[in-house]
């Protein structure tokens, strides 16, 4: 086992764009810190598709005050990358990349050892900004191991002049469905309520709207994915069964927290069906001393009760309760 590395103030797990804010909070409080992330810088933001277009505004994106400059209203992912890489050069953050925190562990003095992929660290605060991008939501069906079903999807030309199956009525679902669309896919959807979810950006729900109801892209509205075969997918609608041949599934389902990260930590969840880790809104801390929770991950099941604007705030409220207790 390699040496632990001497004690900081607060260890942050995840770089999304809230670990970076409770990073520079920290910072900027004068307390030491690190920032430890799994994947590369914003790791959730680069694995968006490719073509991605936020439905936030550039200004509610921003962090550390710095200003998000982009050339439309709403910024590309691409636009997103440059500028929380820019963010974490101005700050100086201190950040260790591509290396997955495993286990924390709560020493009888409440502070915590900390294991990653790549040594250990001690700390006497451990904020949480895991997200919720990393656990796919499951049809559990037959056939949904098969290599061509996707729960991530990244770029249309891949699936040019091929039959694909595009699952949920989302915004994921939606621009993946036009996408593919246009890049001379055969596309059909598969949607469990009636309609295309108002939750979808308004300047592209009447564009899925029109193709839907010109035939370009078929829709089975109140219907589910039942089987699916290298060759095909069977569909329950109402009218029953139907089979249709099938290339690739884009299953659009949505995304969890990690609930056995939270559990594995100590941080109970509410036994409902939204699972919301507990944790005190002013604080931000869990039921565990210490362990604060940042971001997404605190909406548990309710994943798009939290985004970037309105979970910004939660690192200013962790750094100021985690002063507070220093006094
Ligand atoms: P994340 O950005 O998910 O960051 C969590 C980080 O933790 C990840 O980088 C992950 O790799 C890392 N991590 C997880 N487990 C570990 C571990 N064990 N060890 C180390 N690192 C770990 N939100 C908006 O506000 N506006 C939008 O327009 C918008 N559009 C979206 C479009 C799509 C397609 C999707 C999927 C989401 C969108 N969201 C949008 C939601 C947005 O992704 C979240 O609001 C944002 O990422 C939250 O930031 P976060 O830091 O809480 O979590």
């Amino acid at each position: 086992m390699s040496e632990t590395l001497s004690q900081v103030d607060v260890f942050i797990i995840g770089a999304g764009p809230i670990g970076l804010t409770c990073g520079i909070e920290a910072k900027m409080a004068g307390l030491s810190y690190v920032i430890v992330e799994k994947g590369c810088l914003v790791n959730s933001l680069y694995n968006y598709p490719a073509n991605m277009t936020f439905f936030s505004t550039s200004e509610k994106l921003e962090i550390g005050n710095i200003p998000f400059v982009s050339v439309n209203l709403k910024p590309t992912r691409a636009e997103a990358l440059e500028y929380y890489r820019r963010a974490a050069i101005h700050y100086e953050l201190n950040i260790r990349l591509f290396e997955e925190v495993t286990e924390v562990i709560r020493k009888p003095d409440g502070s915590f050892l900390i294991q990653s992929s790549k040594g250990n660290y001690a700390a006497r605060n451990v904020i949480v900004s895991t997200g919720f991008y990393d656990v796919p939501v499951k049809l559990n069906i037959p056939g949904e191991d098969l290599p061509k079903v996707k729960h991530y999807y990244k770029d249309p030309h891949y699936y040019a002049f091929q039959n694909v199956a595009v699952v949920g009525a989302s915004n994921s679902s939606v621009d993946a469905a036009l996408e593919t669309y246009r890049k001379s896919a055969n596309v059909t959807m598969v949607i469990r309520g009636s309609e295309i979810s108002h939750r979808v950006k308004y300047w592209v729900r009447p564009d899925i709207i029109n193709r839907i109801n010109e035939g370009s892209i078929k829709a089975y509205f109140r219907s589910s994915l039942k089987e699916i075969t290298p060759s095909s997918i069977i569909v329950n609608t109402p009218e029953g069964d139907v089979t249709i041949p099938n290339d690739f599934v884009l299953a659009m389902t949505g995304y969890l927290p990690d609930f056995s990260f939270l559990k594995n930590l100590g941080v109970e969840c509410s036994v409902d069906d939204v699972q919301l880790p507990t944790h005190d809104s002013e604080t931000m801390q869990t039921n565990i001393p210490h362990i604060y929770l940042a971001g997404v991950v605190c909406g548990g099941m309710n994943t798009h009760s939290y985004f970037i604007e309105n979970s910004r705030v939660h690192a200013q409220k962790i750094i100021r309760h985690i002063c507070s207790e220093r006094i």
